[in-house]
């Protein structure tokens, strides 16, 4: 059997990334001195619960490159953050800005909490108190913060504002605000209809149709909800959803309506009709699409031989292990990259940075059609890397991004 001991966001991409540097031709200092992270910061965070005790929560933000901008990456809250999956999924951001050509470097940031577990009140005060000690090191035009798991355009809003009085009004400090506060009309759904952007431009490039496929998604959050919105706009047939408690298995198709419903009512999926699917048993469900998008590190050695899905597309930030990577391209699985495959959130967060610079605001097509052109420019970039050079449409991902970071790390002098 095969161990599969690296399933953190760091070990998949240490795994990955030196494999496309060396293919690069990059020296093992070049390659070393892209994998360090330029700056990890830990602090404590107080917060005095509703109950009046309390409690202290261990919060993160790791800065791992600025060579092509500000650095950039989400801030997620959940119980499972950790220094060291923070560093990989920050490493992963510096990829998938390169890859998509938007001018930022890569960041990620987490607090250690469960937000289910927190009231209003004490998510808002464990947010001000994050603004409180990372101010320093954040802002527009140093590291620009946006949602991530467990976290959303509120607590975007809340950020804005403790920053803001501090610094004076910066809505660039942050992005997925709620478009009230600056915020960019489309960014809530962009990494969900980003999802489909890219599958739909795989599909159409292969010259293969859609229409009636089957779609499982793991994680019915804010990227599982809007991508099965998009998939089943594209005429594919979401057959199941989960979201941390478990989910639901209808063969026969689960309408959008109802999905959308579930969604807006915050969940659970487990009320939705249909055989009740666990987590586990949905990754190895036969479908045409599987679209994990929750948490890291869900397909690994032990359950890659398992899935049946004909394609995976990494909704999700590293959900696929390195040892799950080689399993699945052996079983002839193909598999769209995390770094393409959800760019669509960071792509409109550089768009919401732009309008907040400029103070414009652009219209839902205009962000929309900017959105499209940027993830099939990448996409077919990744295909034409990924045929010429005989690789992966990961490793080939991986090439064209770390090619781009190289560039501009040593033309600006190290
Ligand atoms: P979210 O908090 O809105 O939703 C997360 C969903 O996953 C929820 O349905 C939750 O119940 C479920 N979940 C949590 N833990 C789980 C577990 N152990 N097993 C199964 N399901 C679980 O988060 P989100 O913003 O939708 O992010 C989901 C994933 O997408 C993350 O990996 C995140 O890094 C990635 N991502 C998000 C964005 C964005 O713009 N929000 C952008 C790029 C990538």
């Amino acid at each position: 059997m095969v161990v599969d001991s690296a399933v953190s966001a760091r070990a998949i991409y240490e795994e990955f990334f030196e494999v496309a540097c060396r293919s690069l031709g990059f020296s093992p200092t070049a390659i070393e001195l892209l994998s360090l992270s330029s700056r990890e910061i830990r602090a404590e965070l107080p917060l005095v619960r509703d109950d009046g005790s309390l409690a202290v929560f261990n919060a993160y933000r790791v800065q791992h490159h600025n060579a092509r901008g500000p650095y950039k990456g989400g801030l997620r809250y959940s119980p499972e953050v950790t220094l060291d999956e923070v560093r990989g999924l920050a490493a992963l951001m510096t990829l998938k800005a390169a890859l998509v050509e938007i001018p930022f470097g890569g960041a990620k940031g987490g607090i250690d909490c469960d937000p289910t577990l927190l009231s209003e009140r004490e998510l808002e005060q464990l947010t001000r108190k994050f603004v409180q000690k990372f101010h320093r090191l954040i802002g527009p035009n140093l590291d620009i913060p946006a949602p991530d798991m467990g976290t959303n355009a509120q607590v975007m809003a809340w950020i804005h504002d403790e920053y803001s009085k501090i610094y004076g009004y910066s809505p660039a400090v942050v992005t997925g605000k709620p478009v009230s506060v600056g915020g960019s009309v489309g960014r809530e759904e962009a990494t969900g209809r980003g999802v489909a952007k890219v599958v739909a431009t795989v599909a159409d490039r292969r010259g293969e149709s859609l229409e009636g496929r089957t779609v499982a998604i793991q994680g019915f959050g804010n990227v599982g909800t809007h991508a099965a919105a998009a998939l089943s706009e594209l005429g594919m047939r979401i057959v199941a959803v989960s979201d941390r408690e478990g989910g639901v298995h209808r063969a026969g198709g689960i309408p959008i309506e109802e999905l959308v419903a579930i969604a807006g009512h915050g969940g659970p999926v487990a009320a939705l009709e249909g055989a009740a699917v666990s987590n586990a048993d949905l990754l190895t469900l036969d479908v045409d699409l599987l679209v994990p998008a929750a948490i890291g590190g869900v397909i690994t050695a032990e359950n890659a031989d398992r899935v049946r899905a004909r394609m995976v597309a990494e909704a999700a930030n590293g959900p696929v292990t390195a040892r799950a990577d080689l399993i699945l391209a052996e079983r002839g699985v193909a598999v769209i990259p995390d770094i393409l495959a959800n760019a669509g959130g960071v792509i409109v967060s550089y768009f919401e940075w732009v309008q907040n610079l400029q103070q414009v605001a652009w219209s839902l097509a205009e962000v929309d059609g900017q959105l499209t052109t940027r993830l099939v420019t990448a996409t077919d970039a990744v295909l034409e890397d990924a045929e010429g050079a005989g690789v992966s449409w990961r490793m080939a991902a991986y090439r064209i991004a770390a090619a781009r970071v190289h560039a501009a790390f040593f033309i600006s002098g190290f």
